[in-house]
């Protein structure tokens, strides 16, 4: 599911999975339409959604309400980028390509020599400063998978050898097998989720069922007291 878009049901976060072979799919209030949202400020037709071999793209079909990318009303056939917001009436979604997905990861310490998964100002690992690492110790990693909320909100990128941590309401990355102490992280970096639960371990559900373990797919829902978030895989 590498390409998918996700919006806002009630305030929880939904997928779409998008199928690379469809060619072009139609979004719209009507019935007949691929993809359908059935609010009275949808047009009937209300955007086709190309998918092709060299990116996707997304016409208008309304002639009342034009549909918007990133907020501009559209007139011609607009190019899709990785994390467009798609507004079709009052309903935005957020465009997600994983396709391409890649992440600069953070500096590689002079001091302990290892690398940070995130930029970020101090050494995950020692503490030592980052100010001065050299740009050139950082590398392009194809991510695991993207941990979302509804459009609009921030995502991260995991990647290979990390792990999404949820804290204080924030959504993390942090190197594997090294979950600090008095902390809990949601780890999901090999397909499979695990509660590293510290002092007071939240409440974990995943697909509304009760979880502290088990393997995941793309599309799974995690809700972390009651903070949800999606997760999107390449696959
Ligand atoms: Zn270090």
């Amino acid at each position: 599911m590498s390409t998918s878009l996700i919006w806002a049901d009630s305030g929880v976060p939904r997928v779409i999975p998008i199928d690379r072979g469809a060619g072009a799919i139609i979004i719209g209030r009507s019935p007949d339409s691929v993809i359908q949202f059935a609010d009275d400020s949808v047009s009937r037709h209300h955007a086709l959604l190309r998918i092709g071999a060299n990116g996707d793209s997304l016409d208008n079909l309304s002639k009342s309400n034009p549909a918007r990318v990133n907020e501009r009303p559209i007139d011609q056939p607009a190019r899709l980028s990785d994390g467009d917001l798609l507004t079709f009436g009052k309903v935005t979604v957020a465009y997600h390509n994983l396709s391409q997905a890649a992440r600069i990861s953070g500096p590689r310490c002079a001091h302990c020599g290892r690398e940070n998964a995130t930029p970020r100002k101090d050494c995950w690992f020692c503490g030592t400063s980052l100010v001065n690492a050299g740009s050139a110790d950082r590398t392009r990693v194809p991510i695991a998978f993207r941990a979302a909320r509804v459009p609009g909100k921030p995502w991260v990128d995991v990647a290979p050898g990390e792990m999404l941590a949820i804290r204080d309401g924030n959504l993390l990355v942090e190197p594997e097998a090294m979950p600090k102490a008095g902390s809990w992280t949601v780890s999901t970096g090999d397909g499979h989720l695990r509660l590293n639960a510290g002092d007071e371990p939240p409440e974990l559900l995943l697909n509304e069922e009760m979880a502290r373990e088990g393997p995941i797919t793309a599309g799974d829902q995690l809700t972390v007291d009651a903070d949800r978030v999606v997760l999107l895989t390449r696959e």
